[in-house]
């Protein structure tokens, strides 16, 4: 590419409303421009980044047998009715009507078309497992968008949709996933971690988060360099350090009656009625002692209310009281709620049940699984994550915990049946009658992860890329730069664009700076941007046979020759 041909959108000012470096970055290097509040415009420059890492993500997916689909971002609000959430969202969905009074919404998320398409495509087993995925724009009306593309309204997603006859396919693809994403964060050079998460409002069994190490990330990560261990602070504990111990039947509920009033329960752990919530991790096993997590969500400022026993039942989720004893022997303090559920656990069940103590809650899920755990499963341990702190010893005993700012750039879930059993997905089993399908989403935030890579890698001239493994995964959008110095002479000129040419059919990604701008002008561009290697022909150099290369991450000149130029960025 020739730079006069291109549009060059540098900006020497800092935008006013641009937040914080990467997206100051973002701007100023011509990679974006706002249009709105939360909506960009990807520019050339940007858009040469994006396709980049949609590419190592595609090409990840495809690896282990993903489907790639597209679909509409204008969905029927009838698929979200089905399952609930058109009520149940929240403000994040935008809602619209057509001019025909139909509702329909901009998909924050696929669960809904993707399982009814499965719905009607599906016939047999024999078709599973199965995985879909897309790349494609979400829109979510975000209370407070921010840091420029890392927290936009309309932004770039992969999400990926898996189905599956049982949960043993289900846990199967998940690993892959789990695999892929590590794969694709490790190509794309960015220093992250993967932690265990919170099931949100979509809901499900297990999920994980991978995380961009970063101050301004929003969430807060506790791992160990030393363990497997790994969480989101707003969730916590592994499921790995669950005490085996043997089932028991349930004990008999300190509340004998029908379902505590919130009013008895605060009482009885003797905390005030306007709590503060707590999240807390809840863990227990099944009856054949395996470790399985309860995850309960409580967050932000709740006030306790009114138990509603009628909801409770609906959700199937017989809910007691954890002793007294049973509260403190697992460090559990004054304040916190404890609850047992006698029936095995689930995670979008115990939320679910938890929602109605506590108003606010961010759960939605009621439906039933159609898993068949043995029964008699109860909590062994409680913990208030907030008590992990940087340098405790870490939960399996391992290393010594460090507490880090992350920026959420993928999320795995094991969804269970909640969308294939709203939505009647189902296809005939081995013996010939119906199997509710099983479900996993998978998403990265093809976009965020552009600001997330320059948080990670920028200094005071600009934009650093991240150091791939593979120079082929760089995500610079152009990976050498050759600048022609003013000269009399036509050589400079003919010098420069042949060596531009021979990389070019090497299949470099090579911009020749031909722009009619001062060097310093041009050498502060290409800084800004994060070219990774310039190379500048001039006059006085050519005359030793030599050019003048620099790295963008050392910055030091060093007087090469044709041959080790060409051994540097090929
Ligand atoms: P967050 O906690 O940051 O709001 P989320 O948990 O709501 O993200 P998911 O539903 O898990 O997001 O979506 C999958 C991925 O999409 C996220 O891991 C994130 O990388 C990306 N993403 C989510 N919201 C945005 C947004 N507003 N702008 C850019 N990327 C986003
Ligand atoms: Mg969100
Ligand atoms: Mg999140
Ligand atoms: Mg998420």
């Amino acid at each position: 590419m020739k730079a006069s041909q291109f549009l060059f959108a540098t900006l020497k000012e800092t935008p006013s409303d641009a937040d914080i470096a990467s997206s100051q970055l973002m701007v100023r290097a011509g990679l974006i421009r706002k249009i709105a509040s939360g909506l960009y415009i990807w520019l050339p420059m940007g858009l040469r980044v994006l396709q980049k890492v949609e590419r190592i993500v595609r090409e990840e997916m495809q690896n282990i047998g993903a489907q790639e689909v597209l679909m509409p971002m204008t969905q029927p609000a009838e698929l979200w009715q089905m399952t609930g959430r058109f009520n149940d969202y929240g403000p994040e969905l935008l809602r619209f009507k057509d001019r025909h009074d139909r509702d329909f919404v901009l998909g924050p998320t696929h669960e809904e078309v993707i399982t009814n398409l499965a719905q009607g495509e599906l016939r047999s087993y024999k078709q599973l497992p199965i995985t879909f995925f897309q790349i494609q724009n979400k829109f979510r009306d975000e209370i407070r968008p921010r840091f420029g593309v890392m927290r936009a309204r309309e932004f770039t997603m992969k999400d990926a949709y898996s189905f599956h006859v049982d949960q043993a396919s289900l846990a199967k693809t998940y690993d892959e996933m789990y695999d892929a994403y590590t794969r694709i964060f490790t190509r794309l050079g960015l220093d992250f971690r993967a932690v265990q998460a919170d099931t949100g409002s979509i809901g499900g069994f297990a999920s994980h988060e991978f995380h961009v190490l970063a101050d301004s990330g929003e969430d807060d990560i506790a791992f160990s360099d030393s363990s497997d261990y790994a969480a989101n602070v707003e969730l916590a504990e592994s499921i790995s350090t669950a005490e085996r111990q043997p089932a028991t039947k349930p004990r008999e509920d300190v509340f004998t009656e029908n379902m505590p009033t919130c009013e008895a329960v605060a009482e009885y752990l003797n905390i005030p009625l306007a709590n503060t919530a707590k999240t807390l991790i809840v863990q227990g096993h099944t009856a054949e002692g395996e470790p399985q997590l309860i995850a309960v969500v409580l967050r932000g400022d709740h006030t306790l209310n009114t138990i509603k026993a009628e909801k409770i039942e609906e959700a199937n989720v017989p809910l007691t009281m954890a002793t007294e004893e049973e509260l403190k022997a697992a460090g559990l303090h004054k304040g916190y709620i404890g609850v047992e559920l006698d029936m095995p656990v689930f995670v979008d069940r115990a939320a679910a049940a938890l929602s109605d103590f506590v108003s606010g809650a961010n759960v939605v899920n009621k439906h039933t699984t159609g898993m068949n755990w043995e029964r008699d499963a109860r909590i062994t341990r409680v913990v208030d994550i907030r008590n992990v702190n940087e340098g405790d010893p870490s939960p399996d005993g391992k290393g010594l915990l460090q507490i880090k700012r992350g920026i959420e750039v993928g999320h795995i879930f094991q969804l269970g049946d909640k969308y294939s059993q709203a939505m009647n997905c189902n296809v005939s089993g081995e013996n010939g009658k119906p199997v509710t399908l099983m479900m996993g989403c998978y998403g990265i935030g093809v976009s965020r992860i552009i600001a997330a890579a320059i948080e990670q890698n920028n200094d005071e001239n600009g934009i650093m890329w991240p150091p791939t493994p593979n120079v082929n995964d760089s995500l610079a959008p152009f990976e050498v730069a050759i600048v022609p110095m003013k000269s009399k002479e036509e050589t400079v000129m003919v010098t420069a664009t042949a060596l531009y040419n021979e990389l070019k059919a090497q299949g470099v990604n090579v911009l020749l700076d031909d722009r009619n701008e001062r060097p310093g002008v041009k050498f502060a561009d290409l800084e800004l941007i994060g070219i990774p290697h310039r190379i500048v022909v001039s006059d006085r150099n050519l005359a030793e046979d030599k050019y003048e290369y620099v790295n963008r991450r050392d910055s030091e000149k060093q007087l090469l020759s044709r041959d080790e130029v060409l051994a540097k960025v090929t």
